[in-house]
């Protein structure tokens, strides 16, 4: 694997740069918060795979929901010293059963999905010596990682 200084920061800008003709084709508001040079080690190829399948996955869940459409994004030194980044998504929250399994390989409710895009995120970040963690409640779904900072 490669290895290199990676900008966090600029990395998630970058990724919502991409992203951003999806949230506007879809309605959704985003709303970003990005600490700059906000540095990990790492490969940044699998680290943008990362926040791409997380994105997209925000996004598929808000295309099926009627209200408004929100998408929270941000990333700062926490008191830790680690860097931590979410992404948040209001929308139809994830039900008790599925929140434990979420990242297990071919978990989905998607009648074309593969289940793949959150264990992959798994095996990247833990690769990176992080963590990745889901919260979902009535008001949001949030996915917070967190990387050792370089
Ligand atoms: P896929 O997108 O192919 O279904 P993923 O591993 O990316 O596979 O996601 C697994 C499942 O987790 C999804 O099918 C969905 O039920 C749930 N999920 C993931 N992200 C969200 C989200 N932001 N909001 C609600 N549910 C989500
Ligand atoms: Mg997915």
């Amino acid at each position: 694997d490669k290895l290199e200084k990676v900008s966090l920061s600029s990395l998630l800008k970058e990724m919502l740069n991409f992203m951003y003709p999806r949230f506007t084709e879809t309605n959704i508001v985003t709303i970003s918060q990005v600490e700059k040079d906000v540095f990990t080690e790492g490969d940044s190829s699998q680290i943008k795979q990362v926040l791409l399948n997380i994105l997209v996955n925000a996004v598929e869940e808000l295309s099926g929901w009627s209200g408004e459409r929100k998408i929270k994004v941000s990333l700062m030194k926490n008191e830790d010293d680690m860097a931590e980044l979410s992404i948040c998504n209001n929308g139809n929250p994830i039900p008790d059963y599925l929140l434990e399994n979420v990242f297990e390989p071919f978990v989905t409710t998607k009648s074309l999905g593969t289940g793949l895009g959150l264990s992959v995120c798994k095996q990247i970040v833990e690769k990176h010596n992080g963590t990745i963690e889901v919260s979902s409640t009535r008001d949001d779904t949030c996915f917070t990682i967190k990387f050792p900072i370089s």
